[in-house]
C-alpha cells in the first residue's frame, strides 16, 4: 500500500507539473524515478489541488484554522545564490565530455529539485493526513452579507463510477443537502439532555476526537430517534447539521417514494455513494416508517420496486456498519412499532424523544413568554405568569403543543384591540396591550388538548422491548 501510495503521489505530481506547463520538470521527474510515470493517468475523482483543499478544510473543521503547509527554507539563500560555474559548450553534458564543473548541479536543476521537495513534502503531508483521517471535502464561503455562510460542495465530476444516469440521480439527491446552516444550536433545544448527549456521542465526538473511537469504541453508524410528534426530533437533527459541519442530507422518507418512484432503489445506492463522496456526512431519514414499514404488511403484498428499495437500504446499512466511512444515518419515526425488524436491528442506537419534563415545560413557557416585558415588533408584551402551575397543567403536551399554547395565549390581548383598531380610520394610535396572565393560559388550555398524550403508553411499552442503551 505504501509503495502504491508513493507511486500514486509521483504520478499525481507528474500530471500536476504537466498541467501547469512545467514540461521539463515533469520529464525530469519521470526519468529520475524510472517508474514509467508517463504510462499512468490520474483517475477522474482526484487531483492534487483538490486533495490539498480537502486537507485544508478538514484542518479548518478540526482546529478552526487553516494549516500552514510550507515555510521558507532558511538555508536556501546560502545555496541558490552561490556563484555557479559558467557552462561552456565544451562542458555541456550533451557534448559528452564530462568535467568536474559539469558534474556540479546547475541553477535549473537546483530549482527543479527545490520545486519537487516543496511539492513532495506538502502533498505527502496532505496525502497522509487525508488517508489517515477523514475525507473532508466541503467547506463554507461567506455570503455577501458577511454573516451567513454557504456550504461549497465538491463538484460531481469526481463522483466515482459515474454514468449519465447516476449523475442525474446524484443531482436529484444533492438538492437535499443543506447548503445553509439550519441554525439550531444545542442550547436552543430545551430539555432532552439524554438525547442530546447520545447524539453528540454518536455524531460529534467521533469526528472531533477520532483517536478515541477505534477498535471496540468504533463510532456508532446509525441512530433512531423515536417518539410522539412535536417533541424535538427534527430539532436534534438540525442541531447536528448546524453544529457538526458534516455534509447533511435531509431526506424526508415519504418524498423518497414520490420523488424517486421506480428508481428509488438506485437512488438509495447513489445516496450512500454520494454521502461517502462528501464524507463526513449525516443522512437524516425523517418519517422512516413510511419507507421502512414492515415488509409485505400491506394488503395484497408490496409493490416489487418498494421491496427492492427496502432491500437496498438494508444492504447499504450493512455496508456502512462494516466500513470505516464517516457516514452516519440518523433516522426519525413517530411510529417505531411499524418499522421493519431488519431495519430496526441495523439502527444500533434507539432513543426515545418523549414529552418534556416539568422543568423543561417551565423553561419552554418562559422561553416563549419571558417573565419580563418583551417587545414584539415595537409593541410591548407584558406577562404575569405562574410558570410552575402552567408546567403542571401542561403535562403530556409536546414542545410544539406548548409553543402553540403560548402563541394562542399571547394572541388574546392582541385580539381585544382589533375592534378598536379597525374603528379608527386616521392615524394608528399608540398600542398598549393587556398583560398575558395565567388565566389566559388556562382558557387556552381548555381548548387546546395535547395532541399525542394517549400514545405515550405505547411508546413506553415499545421502549421496554427495544431500548438499546
Ligand atoms: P414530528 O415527529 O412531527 O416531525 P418532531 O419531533 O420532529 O415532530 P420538531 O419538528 O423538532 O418535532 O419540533 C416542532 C417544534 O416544536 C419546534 O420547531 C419547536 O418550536 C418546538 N419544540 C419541540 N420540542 C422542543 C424542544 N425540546 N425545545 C425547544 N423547542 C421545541
Amino acid at each position: 500500500r505504501t509503495d502504491l501510495r508513493r507511486k500514486s503521489l509521483l504520478v499525481l505530481i507528474y500530471h500536476h507539473l504537466m498541467g501547469q506547463g512545467y514540461m521539463e520538470a515533469a520529464l525530469a521527474l519521470d526519468q529520475e524515478t524510472n517508474l514509467g510515470l508517463r504510462r499512468f493517468e490520474v483517475c477522474d475523482n482526484i487531483d492534487l489541488e483538490m486533495v490539498l483543499m480537502e486537507y485544508e478544510s478538514y484542518h479548518y473543521v478540526k482546529y478552526q484554522k487553516y494549516p500552514k503547509l510550507i515555510r521558507k527554507v532558511t538555508e536556501a539563500g546560502n545555496i541558490i545564490p552561490k556563484p555557479l560555474p559558467k557552462i561552456t559548450s565544451s562542458q555541456h553534458p550533451s557534448s559528452g565530455k564530462k568535467t568536474a564543473a559539469s558534474a556540479q548541479p546547475n541553477v535549473r536543476q537546483i530549482r527543479i529539485q527545490f520545486t519537487f521537495c516543496f511539492i513532495y513534502l506538502a502533498f505527502k503531508t496532505a496525502f497522509n493526513l487525508c488517508f489517515q483521517f477523514a475525507d473532508f471535502n466541503s467547506f463554507y464561503i461567506k455570503n455577501s452579507d458577511g454573516m451567513s455562510r454557504e456550504r461549497l460542495l465538491k463538484p460531481l465530476n469526481g463522483f466515482s463510477g459515474i454514468t449519465e444516469e447516476m449523475r442525474e440521480l446524484a443531482t436529484i439527491i444533492s438538492r437535499d443537502i443543506y447548503l445553509h446552516s439550519p441554525n439550531v444550536r444545542w442550547e436552543d433545544i430545551i430539555g432532552l439532555e439524554d438525547a442530546k448527549r447520545l447524539v453528540k456521542e454518536a455524531v460529534v465526538y467521533p469526528i472531533k476526537y477520532p483517536q478515541l473511537f477505534t477498535g471496540i469504541l468504533s463510532p456508532w453508524k446509525s441512530l433512531l430517534l423515536y417518539g410522539p410528534p412535536g417533541t424535538g426530533k427534527t430539532m436534534l437533527a438540525k442541531a447536528v447539521a448546524t453544529e457538526c459541519k458534516t455534509t447533511f442530507f435531509n431526506i424526508s422518507a415519504s418524498s423518497i417514494i414520490s420523488k424517486w418512484r421506480g428508481d428509488s432503489e438506485k437512488l438509495v445506492r447513489v445516496l450512500f455513494d454520494l454521502a461517502r463522496y462528501h464524507a463526513p456526512s449525516t443522512i437524516f431519514l425523517d418519517e422512516l416508517e413510511s419507507v421502512m414499514g414492515q415488509r409485505g404488511s400491506t394488503m395484497g403484498g408490496e409493490h416489487e420496486s418498494n421491496r427492492r428499495m427496502k432491500a437496498e437500504l438494508l444492504v447499504q446499512m450493512d455496508g456502512l456498519a462494516r466500513s470505516d466511512d464517516l457516514v452516519f444515518v440518523l433516522a426519525a419515526s413517530n411510529l417505531p412499532w411499524e418499522l421493519d425488524h431488519a431495519m430496526l436491528r441495523r439502527l444500533e442506537k434507539r432513543i426515545l424523544v418523549g414529552f418534556p419534563s416539568s422543568l423543561a415545560r417551565q423553561a419552554m413557557v418562559s422561553h416563549w413568554l419571558p417573565p419580563f416585558r418583551s417587545t414584539e415588533g415595537g409593541v410591548e408584551l407584558r406577562t404575569q405568569l405562574d410558570y410552575q402551575t402552567l408546567a403542571k397543567e401542561m403535562e403530556g403536551y409536546s414542545g410544539s403543543d406548548i409553543a402553540l399554547v403560548c402563541k394562542e395565549a399571547s394572541m388574546r390581548p392582541v385580539r381585544k384591540i382589533f375592534d378598536a383598531l379597525e374603528s379608527i380610520h386616521n392615524d394608528t394610535p399608540a398600542i398598549c396591550l393587556d398583560t398575558v396572565t395565567t388565566a389566559d393560559f388556562m382558557e387556552v388550555l381548555a381548548h387546546i388538548k395535547p395532541s399525542a398524550r394517549s400514545l405515550m403508553d405505547r411508546y413506553t411499552a415499545w421502549e421496554k422491548e427495544y431500548k438499546s442503551v
